[in-house]
């Protein structure tokens, strides 16, 4: 199980991804998330290198 926060990586957002397979799953997730919540429709290599930093395998 893996999961991740978005306040981890310095988001102000309450959004959380519990219970993902893998971290492939919870980066999809947060993708899709960054993109409608975010407007981040393509996140830079800074932000891809983070996000997989706080997620939690
Ligand atoms: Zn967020």
């Amino acid at each position: 199980m893996a999961s991740f926060k978005c306040a981890d990586i310095g988001m102000a957002c309450g959004f959380e991804v519990k219970g993902a397979k893998d971290a492939g799953e919870v980066m999809a997730i947060a993708a899709a998330h960054a993109k409608s919540s975010h407007g981040i429709s393509s996140p830079p290599p800074d932000l891809v290198a983070k996000l997989q930093k706080a997620i939690k395998a």
